[in-house]
């Protein structure tokens, strides 16, 4: 396997091509690194040479490091990593010195690098090391450092030589949010050095005119000062200062990504540059080593990217969507419509009265238009957006759609009806879908005449930006209609889970007992700043008070009143019900309402937990643990999933880990519950969820898989590490 080759010319350029055989994107393994070792040695040893461009032989540059890799080099352990780490700083470091003389900094040869497209993670560090960087006009091209987003750091040396060239402030959207630019911006930030229409050639151009004094980069030449300055000057004080607050202040501690990153900044600016490449590595190192990297590398990289692309997928020929129906064009489906017209299908949007309709299609002119006001999308866009979306109360429009997605009130009777009408106006080889929160799909199949084409497919609010979709299989639900739903799926680039038929499917199985441990709490008299912070201390975003607010009041008593009426005798949640009755009583029905458990003010904006709740639900004088609280936020949801899994609602792990951070939030430098209690471990987690059930009763049981792990030692992963489920 070759992943670089080089190509030298008459004029002395030797070009190195990246174009990693089989892969549609470039990324580095340990391998190619060593073959760019190697090409770079053979160039700066050739005489014929006189300059070097490194480009790619896709449409894109590179996408980053083999996370795979990453994975695998951690099996050797912290000296394994840190000593790969440094293989390949001191292999970019012999680039940005190019064989210049140590003393005089003459005599090298210019190495610049040319980015036909997308260039991320090591695929921006590896050019930020080159003499100067140019990038092709390529308004699509994403440039940045995402790494933190996976519960890492740019450990190539990226965030050494960025924050040198920018300084520490203007460095940090980049690396402490991972933030992407597209090449016209990512020159005037200053990440890259120049936007071509022909990239290689400017390049090249560049190498063969260059000068000694441009192949030394700012920090290899005499009195170089830190842009913003160092730690101990009096601005650069400011700077760290903050942004040590800051990342604290957003992270609350519970990343240590964010972290390390910070301490890898702070302490290399008051070193020399390879002391400062070493103190990146060992922070690196120290990251990669953290359970917390591996789990959120194998949720929200490895296993998020194997579901996308259809690992639970029945066979089935190809089910892409070429024109799609929707029955109500309410919330959910215009915000299906918008999604979907997005990427490229084909929709006729249906509502029993055309006004209705036709607010459904102005949603997506108003998401556009919003777009268009930020320069994310143009008129012509919005023009060929909306024109793909027929507003309508025409059921024969439905003629010709392959699939129909029904999200009309949540009215079993309703929803029958608009069944029957939609199957009567398609294909008889179409697939039916319903849009459902809370009633089983196998029921509502039973309004359908081909229960096997009749799937769920549960989409978040809002649409356009909830990343996951729960499919869902009823009794009858054939192989072909989840095919199909996975392939839409696809389509409009979210992420799906596959799960079986119960009540409240997976996600919303989870969140329920997460909110209803918190607003349980409330109604013990704890102080219900305590309840949000205990959540958010633990990595939940929003706290269970913020999070029921925000999903509204009223749809909570809506849902306790259908649970109480199923369950009878056996229903569990008197203590919630009578604080999200009493707060629905008094009209604080969430942050639509502008009241509930917080304050809001005109703008809906929240102001602070609502001083009533104090005299509703007295504080206790003595207030519990930190601890126990988080303990029962994190394991009302946990226990849930285990449960899910061990009734077979559930058949993937990978699924309920990343379902659950993409569904609702749950704490992502966990990796997702799983993750989570493997982090425990079996045996520590049934100790926890015992000692809680003997104090609070019985909904804190360990699950009888979650005992019998404990039992053998065994993890969830561990479990599954050599099955289909393996990461
Ligand atoms: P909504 O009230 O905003 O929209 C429902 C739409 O259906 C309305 O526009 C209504 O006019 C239309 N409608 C009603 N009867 C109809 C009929 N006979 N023919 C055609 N159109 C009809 O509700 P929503 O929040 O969009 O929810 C729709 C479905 O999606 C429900 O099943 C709900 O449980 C589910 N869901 C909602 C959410 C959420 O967060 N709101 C999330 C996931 C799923």
């Amino acid at each position: 396997m070759t992943d670089f080759t080089m190509q030298k010319d008459a004029d002395g350029v030797a070009v190195i091509t990246w174009d990693v055989p089989g892969k549609s994107m470039n990324v580095l393994s340990l391998d190619g690194a060593a073959e760019l070792d190697a090409l770079i040695d053979e160039a700066l040893a050739d005489d014929a040479v006189k300059g070097i461009v490194i480009t790619s032989g896709k449409k894109d540059f590179a996408a980053g490091m083999d996370l795979n890799v990453i994975a695998a080099m951690k099996d050797g352990g912290a000296q394994a990593v840190f000593d790969g780490i440094m293989g390949l700083h001191q292999a970019l470091r012999k680039i940005e010195l190019a064989g210049m003389d140590p003393k005089t900094k003459k005599g090298g040869k210019p190495i610049a690098s040319a980015l036909p497209g997308t260039a991320l993670g090591i695929g921006l560090e590896l050019p930020l090391a080159t003499h100067r960087i140019f990038a092709a006009e390529n308004p699509k091209a994403k440039i940045g450092l995402p790494e933190i987003m996976v519960g890492i750091f740019p450990g190539g040396g990226g965030t050494t030589r960025l924050v040198r060239k920018l300084g520490a402030m203007g460095a940090a959207p980049f690396l402490l949010e991972g933030k992407l630019s597209d090449p016209a911006r990512a020159k005037a930030a200053g990440l890259i050095d120049e936007v071509a229409a022909d990239p290689v050639a400017a390049a090249r151009a560049w190498v063969l005119q260059a000068g000694d004094a441009d192949l030394v980069k700012p920090w290899d030449a005499k009195g170089y000062k830190m842009p913003g300055g160092e730690p101990y000057h009096p601005a650069g004080f400011m700077t760290f200062l903050g942004a040590s607050a800051m990342v604290h202040g957003k992270t609350l501690g519970v990343y240590p990504a964010a972290k390390a990153l910070l301490s890898a900044v702070y302490e290399g600016a008051m070193v020399p540059f390879d002391t400062a490449l070493k103190i990146e590595a060992r922070w690196f190192t120290n990251v990669l080593m953290n359970p917390s990297s591996t789990a959120m590398i194998r949720s929200l990289f490895i296993n998020k990217e194997a579901l996308e692309k259809g690992a639970n997928r029945p066979e089935a020929p190809d089910q892409r969507v070429r024109k799609l129906g929707i029955l109500g064009a309410g919330m959910m489906g215009a915000g299906i419509a918008y999604v979907s017209a997005m990427a490229g299908i084909e929709v006729v949007l249906i509502d029993a009265a055309q006004d209705a309709a036709d607010r459904g299609k102005a949603h997506s002119a108003g998401l556009l238009d919003k777009a268009i006001s930020r320069r994310k999308a143009t008129e012509e866009k919005k023009a060929e957006v909306l024109a793909r979306i027929t507003a309508t109360t025409d059921y024969a429009a439905l003629d010709g759609c392959d699939l129909v997605v029904e999200a009309v009130f949540e009215d079993p009777k309703v929803k029958a009806e608009v069944t029957a009408r939609a199957e009567a106006a398609i294909s008889a080889d179409a697939i039916f879908a319903t849009n459902t929160s809370t009633l089983p799909i196998s029921d509502l199949a039973r309004a359908s005449s081909r229960p096997d084409q009749f799937v769920g497919i549960h989409f978040f609010s809002p649409v356009d930006k909830m990343a996951l979709v729960e499919i869902i299989k009823g009794k009858r639900t054939g192989p072909r209609a989840v095919a199909k739903a996975l392939d839409f799926v696809r389509q409009i680039r979210k992420t799906p889970i596959v799960v079986n038929d119960a009540r409240f499917f997976y996600a919303n199985r989870c969140i329920i007992p997460y909110i209803n441990e918190g607003i349980r709490m409330v109604a013990e008299g704890v102080s219900p700043t305590l309840v949000e912070n205990a959540a958010k201390l633990m990595g939940m975003p929003l706290g269970p008070l913020q999070l029921v607010d925000e999903t509204s009041i009223d749809l909570g008593v809506k849902i306790a009143k259908a649970t109480r009426a199923a369950l009878g005798d056996t229903y569990p949640d008197d203590a919630v019900d009578a604080v999200i009755f009493r707060l629905a009583d008094l009209g604080r029905l969430g942050r639509k309402a502008k009241a509930g458990f917080y304050d809001y003010d005109e703008g809906a904006r929240r102001q602070g937990l609502w001083p009533g709740l104090a005299t509703e639900w007295p504080e206790a004088d003595q207030q519990p643990d930190l601890t126990e609280l988080q303990h029962r936020l994190m394991f009302a949801q946990s226990l849930e999933a285990v449960r899910a899994l061990q009734e077979g609602v559930l058949e993937d792990i990978r699924e309920g880990d990343v379902g659950a951070i993409l569904g609702w939030g749950f704490a992502p430098w966990t990796g997702g519950p799983f993750g989570w209690l493997d982090m425990l471990g079996a045996a520590r987690a049934v100790e926890i969820a015992e000692g809680l059930a003997r104090k609070l009763g019985p909904r804190f049981a360990a699950p009888q898989l979650l005992k019998d792990m404990a039992a053998k030692g065994e993890s969830f992963y561990g479990r599954v590490s050599t099955g289909k489920q393996a990461a």
